[in-house]
C-alpha cells in the first residue's frame, strides 16, 4: 500500500514513532519533570468505533467517495496538539460522514451541489495541517469532508509574466518539483511546506519562513478561481489593479466559509543562487530586537531575520541559554549578497551584537561558499525536522501562539505576555516555559511567536491545554496584538480574540458575502464567523 497520511501523527504512517520511541521519550519526561510518565502503545486504528455515516452519497458520486474508517479518521481534525491527542486516543466523536476526492472540476461541481441541495455541511480539507481547529467536520446533523489532493498539477506557466496556474490540492513538495525543471520557484515554504496545500495557503493567509518582504501567499497571488454553491468566481489575471476592493483579496484567508479554492495564477521566481547569512549573539533580549528593528527599518529585505530568545537559542540553536540569537540571511537569484550581509552586521554590532568574521558566510554560487554557518545551522536543523508528536497523550501540554505587534508597544507587549503565561502556566502545569522568536519582521513592528510547555495530567491534557490557551488568547488581544499571524482563525482563535479583535461591521459585511455565495450556508460553518 503507498504510504499514507498518519491519522494520528504529523507525517506520513512510515514515519510514525515507534513504541520503543515513545517508552524513550516516557523515560526522558520522567527524569525531566520528576514524575512517572508512562506511554500508551501506538493506537490500531482497527479498534476504532466511529459512528456510523449517517448520509450515503448517490451513485453518481460514489466513485469519488469513501466512508471506511481510515478515511473518517483522516479527516476527522487537523493537526493540532488536541487533534492529536483525540485521534492517539481514537476519540472521534464527530467525524464527517462522508470524504470525497474529486478528481476533477465536474465532480467538485457535482459534490458541492449535493451538499448544497441536502444542506449537508461541506468542509475543503487541504492537507490537513490546520493548526485551528479549520478542518473538524462541525457539530450538524451531517458532515462532507471535500478533500483537494487530486488537483495536483501545475497546469501552464507562462515564462515571459513569470506565473503559472496551478491547482489548489498540490503539497509543497510536488508544487516545486513540478516548478523546478522551467528553473522556478514559488518560494513559498511555510513551516508545514511538506504536508500542506496550495489551496490551503491561500485559504489561510500562510506565512513563509521568509522573514522580510515577499513571504506571505497573499503577495504571490495573481488571481484565484474559486467554486461557491451559487456558480463560479475567477479574477481576472492581473500584476496589480486599482478598480475598487480586491476580488482576490475577498478569497485569500476565508478560511473555506465562501468557497473551495480549486486553481490559481501565482507569482512565480528564478531559483536563488547567491546566498549570505550570519548568527549574531546578543547577552540582552531586548538589544537582540532593537537590533531587528533597525535592520528591518534600513530596508536591506534580509530574507530571514529571526531573532530566538535566550531559551529558544539554548533549545534549538546550541547556545548557551543565556544569549539571544538574532539569523540574518539573503539571497537572490541575480546579485551577490555580500554587501547587503556586510552592512546588516553593521547595523547588528552597532546594537551591540557579537560576531566573528568567520560565522559570516557568503555562498556566490560558485559552489565553495566561505565561512562557517556554527548556530544557524543548527537552528535550521532543528527547524526542519518537525517531531511528528513522539509525546503524543504523556500528560506534557505544549503548544504554540503567534501574533505581531508595533515596535512602539514592544518590549511592553512581550512583557504583558510573559508575566500572564508565567501565571497560567504555574496554576495548570508544573516546570511551565515560555520562549519567543520572531518568524516575521516588518519596518513596523514585529510578529512574536512563543512556544510554551510544561507538565500535566496524563488523560487530562486537552482541558488542561484549553485553560493555558484561553489565557494566550485574552492577554495578546488585551495587550493590542492580533489573534493570529498566520496559523488562520478557524474555530480555535474565535470567542475571546478574533470575535473581539475584528470590527462588528465587519463581520456583518462578511456574513452578507456569505449569505451571497452560500445561502444555505454550508460551507464549514463556525470557522471565521457565525453565519
Ligand atoms: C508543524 C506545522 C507547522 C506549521 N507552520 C506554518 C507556517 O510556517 N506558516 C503558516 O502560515 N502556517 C503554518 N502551519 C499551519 C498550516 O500548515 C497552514 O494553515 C496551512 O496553510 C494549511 O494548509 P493545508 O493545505 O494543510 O490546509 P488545511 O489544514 O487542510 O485547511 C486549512 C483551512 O483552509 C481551508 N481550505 C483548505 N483547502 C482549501 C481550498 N482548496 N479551498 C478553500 N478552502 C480550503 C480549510 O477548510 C481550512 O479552513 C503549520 C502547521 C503545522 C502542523
Amino acid at each position: 500500500m503507498a504510504d499514507r497520511m498518519s491519522f494520528w501523527a504529523w507525517g506520513l504512517e512510515s514515519e510514525e514513532p515507534t513504541d520503543a520511541d515513545r517508552n524513550a521519550m516516557a523515560n526522558q519526561l520522567s527524569e525531566r519533570y520528576g514524575v512517572e510518565v508512562t506511554a500508551k502503545p501506538i493506537p490500531d486504528l482497527a479498534d476504532a468505533e466511529l459512528r456510523p455515516p449517517r448520509i450515503t452519497p448517490p451513485d453518481n458520486l460514489a466513485e469519488f467517495c469513501f466512508t471506511d474508517t481510515y478515511e473518517r479518521a483522516r479527516h476527522a481534525g487537523g493537526a493540532h496538539f488536541t487533534d492529536r491527542t483525540r485521534a492517539f486516543n481514537l476519540d472521534f466523536p464527530n467525524p464527517p460522514d462522508v470524504v470525497s476526492h474529486p478528481r476533477t472540476e465536474g465532480e467538485l461541481e457535482a459534490i458541492l451541489d449535493w451538499c448544497h441541495e441536502g444542506g449537508h455541511a461541506a468542509v475543503p480539507f487541504g492537507a490537513g495541517s490546520s493548526v485551528v481547529w479549520g478542518v473538524a467536520p462541525p457539530d450538524t446533523p451531517t458532515s462532507v469532508t471535500i478533500a483537494m489532493d487530486r488537483f495536483d498539477q501545475v497546469l501552464e506557466i507562462d515564462e515571459t509574466s513569470r506565473a503559472a496556474r496551478i491547482q489548489a490540492g498540490v503539497y509543497g513538495p510536488a508544487l516545486e518539483a513540478q516548478l523546478k525543471p522551467s528553473g522556478h520557484t514559488l518560494r513559498h515554504f511555510p513551516q508545514s511546506f511538506r504536508f500542506s496545500t496550495l489551496g490551503g495557503w491561500i485559504a489561510t493567509r500562510s506565512g513563509g519562513h521568509y522573514a522580510t518582504n515577499h513571504t506571505h501567499i497573499d503577495d504571490f497571488v495573481e488571481s484565484i478561481r474559486m467554486l461557491t454553491p451559487n456558480g463560479w468566481w475567477e479574477s481576472r489575471r492581473l500584476p496589480g489593479s486599482g478598480a475598487g476592493p480586491s476580488p482576490d483579496r475577498m478569497v485569500i484567508g476565508s478560511e473555506g466559509i465562501l468557497g473551495i479554492i480549486s486553481e490559481a495564477w501565482m507569482r512565480i521566481q528564478a531559483r536563488p543562487t547567491f546566498r549570505a547569512t550570519a548568527g549574531v549573539v546578543f547577552d540582552s533580549w531586548y538589544a537582540g530586537t532593537d537590533a531587528v528593528r533597525q535592520i528591518v527599518q534600513a530596508k536591506l529585505w534580509p530574507a530571514n531575520l529571526r531573532i530566538l530568545d535566550p531559551a529558544e537559542a539554548g533549545r534549538a540553536a546550541g547556545l548557551e541559554g543565556d544569549q539571544a540569537l538574532v539569523i540574518i540571511a539573503f539571497e537572490s537569484a541575480e546579485l551577490s549578497q555580500a554587501a547587503a550581509i556586510a552592512a546588516a552586521v553593521e547595523i547588528a554590532r552597532g546594537a551591540g551584537g557579537h560576531i566573528d568574521d568567520d560565522n559570516i558566510v557568503i555562498d556566490d554560487g560558485t559552489g565553495s561558499p566561505t565561512g562557517h554557518e556554527g548556530a544557524v545551522g543548527e537552528w535550521r536543523r532543528s527547524f526542519i525536522g518537525v517531531d511528528p508528536g513522539t509525546a503524543t497523550s504523556m500528560g506534557v501540554l505544549a503548544d504554540t501562539f503567534e501574533t505581531s505587534i508595533t515596535w512602539d508597544r514592544w518590549p511592553d507587549f512581550d512583557a504583558t505576555v510573559r508575566e500572564e503565561m508565567g501565571r497560567v502556566l504555574a496554576e495548570v502545569c508544573s516546570k511551565g516555559e515560555l520562549s519567543c522568536r520572531f518568524t516575521h519582521v516588518y519596518p513596523d513592528g514585529p510578529a512574536p511567536y512563543y512556544t510554551w510547555s510544561g507538565m500535566g495530567r496524563q488523560g487530562s491534557e486537552i482541558s488542561m491545554w484549553q485553560e493555558v490557551k484561553d489565557a494566550a488568547n485574552e492577554v495578546v488581544v488585551r495587550a493590542g496584538g492580533t489573534s493570529t499571524h498566520h496559523h488562520a482563525v478557524g474555530r480555535m482563535h474565535r470567542p475571546n480574540a478574533y470575535d473581539v479583535q475584528r470590527p462588528d461591521l465587519f463581520a456583518d459585511s462578511i456574513r452578507a458575502v456569505k449569505r451571497t455565495l452560500d445561502p444555505n450556508g454550508i460551507l464549514n460553518p463556525g470557522v471565521l464567523i457565525d453565519p
